[in-house]
């Protein structure tokens, strides 16, 4: 019988995040997570050649949910109530590129209202943010994360399809300026492909005082040609910082945090390492997420999603809804399998879950 008022799984572990995807379209073609062309999908198999000469080629896109599909503003305000009565502290809006949601400031402005919600923050790619960041920001956005792979512009565009890194960093500038800050960035690091770029991206952390997060490459791409030898181990990246910075450890007090920090000593600059793969955190793993089309998935790596569309659509009551959520949580996995045999990858990739 499930008694607690709280999301709690079978683990102990008690939910306070949820993220949710409020698009699965995306303007940019990342590599690592939803590649335009053949070549880029297979860049660490045919050691990068190809996509410094990229071909015409693109591969179809994954199929996009029509937009009856999609979950409107009120019932993801709706969701983020019940998720809120039962103990959810903090909203990270994702996607897809959710700067691409048509009027998105006017969720923003819903959720931030809601009694509870402790943190509101969103993760975008940043090409689109310069023309929205005044609108996010008085509708109530407390925190943003920018992606930021590269600071070379070819580099960027063969990383991420697109040549955006004006506009990027443009933004970046941007939220600082507006009070958006502190302003994170992630990057995702590849090896041979932007591996060499760690130093001179903490480097610009320090000189623009941003906080920067180096992420291992996970098994969620599009194009499902993830391999081991492409990940560049957080172990890997430390020692690579190490060597230019003199880093300091920066405990955090909340168990759940994905990274491990440091102070780059003698500069309020710190950087981040989220290594899910070699180090995983699913132990302390607080976070639900949220679908475009009204899934939940207890795991970015779950094989399993629970609909709530169709109960929202229906005329079902909140408390049913709660109870709903608590019986999800309960199946919560307890880790993920990376690099073991049983590994799958799921269906769905990272463009489509939300990061
Ligand atoms: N489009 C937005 C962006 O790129 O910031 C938000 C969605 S994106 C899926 C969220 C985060 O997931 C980004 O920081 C991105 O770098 C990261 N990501 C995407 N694919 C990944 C992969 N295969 N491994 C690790 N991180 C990945
Ligand atoms: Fe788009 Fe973000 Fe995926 Fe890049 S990481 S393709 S910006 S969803």
């Amino acid at each position: 019988m499930l008694t607690s008022p709280l999301l709690i799984d079978s683990h102990g572990r008690v939910m306070r995040d949820l993220r949710v995807s409020v698009t699965d379209r995306c303007n940019f073609r990342c590599v690592y997570c939803l590649p335009e062309t053949e070549e880029a999908a297979h860049f660490y198999r045919t050691k990068f050649d190809a996509i410094r000469n990229p071909s015409p080629k693109k591969i179809p896109l994954p199929a996009l949910h029509p937009r009856s599909h999609i979950l409107t503003f009120e019932e993801i305000e709706r969701i983020v109530r019940v998720g809120v009565s039962l103990g959810i502290q903090k909203i990270r809006l994702t996607g897809g590129e959710p700067l691409l949601r048509k009027d998105i400031e006017g969720l923003i402005a819903r959720i931030a209202t809601i009694n509870g919600v402790e943190d509101l923050a969103l993760t975008t790619n940043g090409f689109l943010f310069l023309r929205k960041a005044p609108a996010l920001r008085d509708a109530g956005l407390k925190r943003i994360s920018f992606s930021l792979d590269s600071l070379d512009r070819d580099n960027f565009k063969r990383m991420t399809g697109r040549d955006g890194l004006d506009e990027v960093l443009a933004g970046i500038r941007e939220a600082q300026r507006i009070g958006l800050g502190p302003v994170k960035v992630n990057a995702v690091v590849i090896r041979d492909l932007n591996d060499g770029e760690i130093v001179s991206l903490a480097r610009r952390a320090v000189d623009d005082g941003f906080s920067i997060r180096f992420i291992e490459f996970m098994p969620l791409d599009s194009s499902r040609a993830w391999q081991k030898e492409a990940v560049v181990t957080g172990r890997e990246i430390l020692d690579r910082l190490s060597t230019a910075f003199e880093l300091e450890r920066v405990q955090s007090a909340n168990a759940s945090e994905t990274a491990r920090r440091w102070r780059i000593k003698g500069t309020s600059a710190e950087v981040g390492i989220i290594a899910p793969v070699t180090e995983p955190f699913c132990g302390h793993c607080n976070r639900l997420r949220l679908t475009a089309d009204g899934k939940i998935r207890t795991c970015l790596f779950s094989l399993v999603e629970h609909d709530l569309k169709g109960m929202l659509r229906s005329d079902c009551t909140d408390h049913l809804v709660a109870r709903r959520l608590r019986e999800i949580v309960s199946g919560k996995e307890e880790r993920h399998h990376i690099g073991e045999e049983d590994f799958a990858q799921p269906e769905r990739t990272m463009s489509c879950i939300g990061g």
